[in-house]
């Protein structure tokens, strides 16, 4: 996950709702209104976001509305659901694993 989709996974959990499951499409589109992608580029991130099973997209009304579907994420290194950002995640969980494979050997 990139800088900009980890960032768009950030403004999208917390522009949810109370339960972390709808999100709120007008206060999202206005929290992205001045970062320079098109509609398309857009589509990118929250398919990428899709991907990771994080999110569902679909069209409600001619518009597009998301919806949570985990809060967590599933780390490939250590196998943990982990709920915060992957670049605050990715770097000490590298350590601790680096470190585990130290004991082990
Ligand atoms: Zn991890």
């Amino acid at each position: 996950m990139d800088a900009v989709t980890e960032s768009i996974w950030e403004l999208i959990r917390e522009n949810a709702d109370h339960r972390g499951i709808w999100v709120n499409m007008r206060r999202l589109w206005r929290a992205l209104s001045d970062w320079m992608l098109d509609a398309e580029q857009f589509s990118e991130e929250f398919a990428e976001l899709e991907e990771y099973g994080l999110i569902l997209t679909f069209i409600d009304d001619e518009k597009t509305q998301i919806v949570i579907r985990k809060s967590r994420w599933l780390c490939p290194h250590c196998v943990n659901l982990v709920n915060e950002l992957p670049s605050e995640h990715m770097e000490p969980c590298l350590e601790r694993q680096r470190k585990l494979a130290e004991i082990r050997r």
